[in-house]
C-alpha cells in the first residue's frame, strides 16, 4: 500500500493511504460525473407513489396533430410530474408536479373537438408520468371512450413497467384498461438507441394493452419494426 502511487494522510491519530489519482482535481470531477451517470432511475415499491398524493392536475403541454408520439396523426397531452427521475430524461422540466398550467374543462373540450377530425388517429398521454396523474388522464380517456368508442386509439408512455403496473393501485389499473398501447419502462441512458420506433432505450416495449390483458401476458404491438 505504501508505495509511489499512494499518499499517506494522518488525521488525529488515524493514518490512511490514498491513491494519488484520487487527488487529481480533473479525475475527481470525472469520477463524480461517472458516479452521477451511473445513478439510474428511481424504483418504487408497489403502490408507493399515488396520484392522489402527488398530482397537482397540471399540464406541461398540449400538442394537437403531431406525427411523432405514436402511429398516425395524434393529439398529445403532456401531464406534469414524474417521480422516476431518469438521468437523461427528455422532458426534465415536466418532472415537477407544479410545472405548467392547470388542466381545465376548456382544454378537455378542445382535445375532444380536435380528436373529432377525421385525419386524427387518436390521443397520446405523456409527461411527466400519466399514471401519477390519473385524475386528469382517467377523466379524459373515459370521455373519449364515451364519445368515440374505439374509433380513436389511445397510447400512453409510462416509466412503470407492465409488471409493476400489475401490482399497482386501482386508478392506475383503470387507466391501463382504457389504453390501446403502452410504451413501458424508464428511460435507461446506458440502453439509449435513437433508431428505435417510438422509444428512447431498448428496455422499453410497445405493448398491445388489450391483447395483453386478455392473454394475461405482455403482447408486443404487432406493427413493431424495430
Ligand atoms: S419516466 Fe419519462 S418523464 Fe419520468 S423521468 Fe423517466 S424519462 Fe422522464
Amino acid at each position: 500500500m505504501n508505495n509511489n502511487d499512494s499518499i499517506r494522510i494522518s488525521v488525529g491519530g488515524d493514518t490512511v493511504f490514498v491513491n494519488k489519482d484520487d487527488f487529481k482535481v480533473g479525475n475527481r470531477g470525472s469520477k463524480n460525473k461517472q458516479r452521477r451517470r451511473k445513478r439510474g432511475p428511481r424504483n418504487p415499491q408497489p403502490k408507493e407513489w399515488l396520484a392522489s398524493n402527488l398530482s397537482q392536475m397540471k399540464i406541461a403541454d398540449y400538442k394537437p396533430f403531431n406525427f411523432v408520439d405514436g402511429e398516425g396523426i395524434r393529439c398529445s397531452l403532456y401531464v406534469s410530474g414524474c417521480m422516476f427521475a431518469c438521468p437523461g430524461c427528455y422532458n426534465k422540466a415536466a418532472q415537477n408536479f407544479n410545472y405548467g398550467t392547470p388542466y381545465t374543462q376548456e382544454l378537455e373540450d378542445r382535445i375532444i373537438k380536435d380528436l373529432g377530425e377525421s385525419y386524427c388517429q387518436g390521443l397520446t398521454l405523456l409527461g411527466g408520468e400519466p399514471f401519477l396523474n390519473t385524475q386528469v388522464c382517467l377523466k379524459l380517456v373515459k370521455r373519449i371512450r364515451k364519445e368515440y368508442g374505439h374509433e380513436k386509439d389511445i397510447w400512453s408512455w409510462s416509466g412503470y413497467t407492465w409488471d409493476e403496473l400489475m401490482q399497482e393501485s386501482e386508478d392506475k389499473l383503470e387507466l391501463l384498461s382504457n389504453l390501446d398501447i403502452l410504451v413501458d419502462g424508464r428511460f435507461e441512458q446506458d440502453l439509449m438507441d435513437l433508431t428505435l420506433q417510438f422509444r428512447g432505450s431498448s428496455n422499453q416495449r410497445i405493448i398491445d394493452v388489450q391483447r395483453s390483458l386478455k392473454e394475461g401476458q405482455v403482447v408486443i404491438w404487432d406493427k413493431l419494426t424495430k
